[in-house]
């Protein structure tokens, strides 16, 4: 996996503090893509162990309310495992919560075992692709009207898409 950006304390992208991972990579084509540099799977920088024990490490700053995994496209990361391990490792040593963006909707990711087991350790997940005629300014954390904010462990335990509340 190559990463783009890593965000160390971020305000834009989730509740609270977070440090936010920018992965590279992305086979959507939105029309007005924001990040066209990030669509490239060898964009930035190559995600690697050193990488990822500072990340972890950072994780555990009191002033660091969460993790937000966002590209690119974190769910088309399913050319090795870096992103399944990290979001293992985070919950795992860390226990902080994590947001996760993508283009694809809950029931696309939940219909591959691979980004299903991604899906699973997270906790938020802003779905569905940025569609520039349903654009709004004034949604918090998402550009478009089609995209949910989804709780997940809820929507899992309930088979059903439950979209979070009092966020
Ligand atoms: S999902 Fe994001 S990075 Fe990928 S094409 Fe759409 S806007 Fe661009």
């Amino acid at each position: 996996m190559y990463y783009a950006q890593i965000r160390k304390f971020d305000t834009a992208n989730g509740t609270g503090i977070r440090s936010s991972l920018f992965v590279s990579g992305c086979t959507h084509c939105c029309e007005g893509c924001f990040n066209q540099d990030y669509k490239h799977f060898r964009y930035g920088h190559p995600w690697t162990k050193d990488v990822e024990d500072q990340f972890i490490n950072h994780l555990t700053n009191p002033n660091v309310h969460g993790v937000t995994i966002l590209g690119g496209e974190p769910m088309d990361q399913v050319r090795d495992n870096d992103l399944l391990n990290l979001v293992q490792r985070i919950k795992e040593e860390t226990k902080q919560n994590i947001w996760i963006y993508s283009g694809y909707t809950f029931e696309e990711i939940m219909a591959h075992p691979k980004t299903r087991a991604i899906l699973m350790h997270c906790d938020v997940l802003v779905d569905g692709p940025f569609v520039e005629n349903l654009k709004n300014l004034k949604l918090r954390f998402r550009g478009s009207s089609n995209q949910r904010i989804i709780d997940i462990q809820k929507s899992l335990q309930e088979g059903q898409v439950c979209v979070l509340e009092n966020y």
